[in-house]
């Protein structure tokens, strides 16, 4: 039996990556000097697996921000207005990345989007009229090379055609059917060229065909395969699915004449079903998505064994794989010295699920697997009980009736209190919650937990910061003030950090866009809040102004879809856990007069089932009444805000208005507006905040700029709906766009405000 790991994450143990490529942002480093640190990390990467026993070991799965955007720039999808910033290759794909503003001219990044189900983010490749798809580059080729050189044979990875056209925005009047030659034209050519390297198997991940496809869909995964399938260049393909199975198009994915294909056992909830009811065809090897690629638990080896020893039965060859990449967990417990021996056993990051995927491929050769010695130390693992118990929390859920997610008075009524109480000018301005996390910040962080200074040092650091956060809002002229957010280092894991229940890494990181990695927290047991985790800082910032403060919370749905998940409840219990003790810190929030809280749902959207089909029952079912239990029993006259980091809601839009919040904020800069129709058309009642400029770039948007994008909305949305802010938190810009950019949005609500009163 063989194994194959689907892709390795690729930021570094200790983010390398994202610090060489921060540097190289900043002029630091030059172009080598990053491209060398790249090298080494992909020498580790590969190292690493081949000495846990990976048989088919990924390449080009390293990618400098994102791999759909390097697969975009292989197949020549680059707009005009990047190249024509005349930049070399590496700094083209950058400003396609990131954005640019320089001498060479001013763009703006491209789309960015959650990539499925994930906390991930992939650049939405953009295909215009003019572009002409085309083989551009070396780089799968290089990095197959660069592997032989040191002695690895490598599986190279590519996002696959199919996926490729479906992520992609068609800006022009062409369509996909327009460019399906071309781009099967490329992958075969990419095929033939890696035939003639002397790469075995290429790897062609297609998750898009988890989602709910069409006839149109299968058709167009046919005609794409038929070409690029029809001369192989003497390499075997693989076609990798994950996050989901295969349902609509199992059969006909299995008729082409694909090498091998790859199934994800773990999120496929009728993968298994599939393979048993329709077969799978001889003279295949089927690739079985076994080890989890997503959550951070061992693998229940007894599970597993069952699966693969039916698969056996089904298919030629079976190898044993990760049910995604490895992308999504941390690197390895390695570094892990706070977490208890007790509780690490429990958990395996991408170094210990290869050596799962290795011990599993001598338990599996072995005569009877459950005699191994690796078999039986994983039963006894998963026969322990864990102390994870809490039943004051479990009756707490118990109780909960109808009444505890039912806000009165209704929606209306409040708002016009809310008016009278606050009292704020027609466009009110405020930003979504953090400010810079400057240098300082981080440091003054770090030391605390280090011990290198004193609780009352850090305190006070901290209280310095929200005072010249206050100061500078105040100077800006902003009306619904933050304090900063400075004293989070993320804003699921400072909830994590408070909660009970849960457990905290310290370099357990995850990418989740570009250079940006995230340290998900793991829920262990069940949830609880011992004390209040936001109130002293909140009221802290209070007193030192007249304007109103607004306090910032994570929500339980954010908090549960950022955190590492338990497996032995249900993610819907496990969010009223984390509701209830939201709960009781907004109630504090108000009983010490912060009468603005923002509960940030960030995530909501990004757990939603991808079919369609599975959406209410599975997820929406749960999560909407997860925000409105947290909010039910606050006062007419408290205001509560929600945020999420992106507008794509238009088909949840009914969900959205329920969770019945007083206002909320999203991101609306980076895509286009048309949010703002659906939002219309559906009489949505939710005063909105579409973000007024991108704080994902470190561009500074214009005063002019900014007011034409109100304009826009409000074209759409009745002024006395309409706030203006950033479409996220400030925290990963600098002070020196930071400023310049909030006073140019300031001005843009006077003038607007001026021209509307
Ligand atoms: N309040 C958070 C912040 O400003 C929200 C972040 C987010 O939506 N990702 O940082
Ligand atoms: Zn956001």
């Amino acid at each position: 039996m063989k194994t194959s790991v689907i892709g390795y994450p690729r930021v570094g143990t200790l983010r390398e990556l994202k610090f060489a490529s921060e540097k190289y942002f900043r002029g630091d480093i030059s172009t080598e000097e990053l491209e060398a640190t790249a090298a080494d990390l992909r020498k580790t990467h590969w190292a690493t697996q081949k000495e846990n026993g990976v048989d088919y070991i990924p390449s080009n799965d390293f990618s400098f921000f994102d791999g759909t955007l390097e697969t975009a720039v292989l197949l020549n999808i680059i707009p005009k207005r990047y190249s024509d910033l005349k930049l070399g290759e590496l700094d083209t794909y950058f400003a396609m990345a990131r954005g640019y503003q320089g001498e060479s001219g001013d763009v703006k990044a491209l789309a960015m989007k959650k990539w499925f189900n994930t906390n991930y983010h992939y650049m939405v490749p953009e295909i215009d009229d003019d572009c002409e798809i085309k083989l551009n580059g070396t780089k799968p080729f290089d990095l197959f090379n660069e592997a032989k050189a040191q002695g690895i044979a490598t599986k190279p990875v590519i996002v696959g055609a199919f996926t490729m056209l479906k992520l992609a925005r068609f800006t022009g009047s062409k369509s996909i059917a327009d460019f399906t030659d071309a781009v099967a034209d490329v992958y075969a050519q990419i095929l033939e060229k890696l035939g003639a390297l002397g790469a075995e198997w290429v790897q062609f991940d297609e998750p898009y065909l988890v989602h709910d496809l069409d006839k149109d869909d299968i058709s167009l995964f046919e005609t794409l395969y038929n070409k690029i399938l029809a001369s192989k260049g003497g390499v075997k393909v693989l076609v990798q699915t994950y996050f989901g199975d295969i349902r609509d198009c199992y059969k006909e994915v299995t008729a082409l004449d694909f090498d091998g294909v790859g199934l994800d056992f773990i999120e496929g909830k009728r993968t298994l079903d599939l393979v048993k009811t329709n077969g799978f065809p001889s003279g295949k090897t089927l690739f079985a998505g076994v080890v989890n690629g997503k959550n951070i638990w061992r693998n229940h080896y007894a599970k597993t064994i069952e699966t693969v020893t039916e698969l056996n039965k089904l298919a030629d060859e079976v190898v044993i794989s990760t049910s995604c990449s490895l992308l999504h967990v941390p690197y390895t417990l390695k570094h892990e010295q706070k977490l208890d021996e007790s509780r690490k056993k429990h958990f395996a990051f991408a170094e210990e699920k290869l050596g799962e995927l290795n011990e599993l491929k001598s338990v599996l050769a072995a005569p009877n697997a459950y005699e191994t010695a690796e078999y039986k130390a994983n039963a006894a693992l998963f026969e322990e009980s864990r102390d994870c118990d809490n039943k004051a929390v479990q009756a707490r859920v118990a109780s909960l009736t109808d009444a505890d997610f039912v806000r009165l008075p209704e929606f209306h009524e409040r708002e016009k209190i809310q008016k009278d109480a606050f009292k704020l000018p027609l466009f009110p301005t405020t930003t979504i919650g953090s400010f810079p996390q400057t240098a300082d910040v981080r440091e003054n962080r770090r030391k605390f937990k280090k011990g290198e200074i004193t609780e009352q040092e850090y305190v006070d650091f901290n209280k310095k910061k929200i005072e010249e956060c206050v100061r500078l809002q105040e100077e800006i002229g902003i009306d619904v003030l933050v304090h900063g957010e400075y004293e989070r280092n993320d804003m699921v894991e400072y909830f994590g950090e408070c909660l009970s229940g849960y457990l905290f890494t310290e370099k357990a990181w995850v990418q989740s866009y570009g250079t940006r990695c995230v340290k998900p927290p793991i829920v262990w047991g069940d949830v609880s809040r011992e004390k209040p985790m936001t109130v002293a800082w909140s009221t802290y910032a209070k007193s030192l102004t007249d304007k109103p403060m607004k306090g910032m919370l994570t929500g339980p749905v954010t908090i549960l879809n950022w955190s590492f998940p338990r497996e032995d409840i249900s993610l819907k219990e496990c969010a009223y856990q984390i509701g209830l003790a939201i709960k009781d810190e907004v109630l504090d929030l108000e009983a010490n007069g912060i009468n603005i809280i923002q509960i940030d749902e960030a995530a909501l959207r990004e757990k939603l089932p991808l079919r369609k089909t599975d959406w209410t029952d599975e997820y929406l079912s749960w999560a909407i009444p997860a925000f409105r239990l947290v909010h039910n029993t606050v006062k007419p006259e408290t205001q509560i805000h929600t945020h999420m980091c992106y507008s794509e809601f238009a088909d949840i839009i009914k969900e959205i208005d329920d969770m019945d919040a007083d206002v909320i904020t999203f991101e609306a800069s980076r895509s286009d507006l048309t949010i703002l129709d659906v939002l219309k058309e559906n009489n949505f009642r939710t005063e909105v905040g579409p973000g007024v400029y991108d704080i994902h770039s470190p561009r500074i948007p214009s005063a002019e700029e900014i007011k034409a994008a109100l304009n826009k909305m409000l074209a759409r949305i009745p002024a006395s709906k309409l706030w203006v802010n950033p479409d996220c938190g400030l925290k990963t810009r600098g002070v020196a766009e930071t400023k310049p950019s909030l006073t140019n949005m300031v001005a843009a609500a006077k003038e607007l405000r001026n021209e509307n009163q």
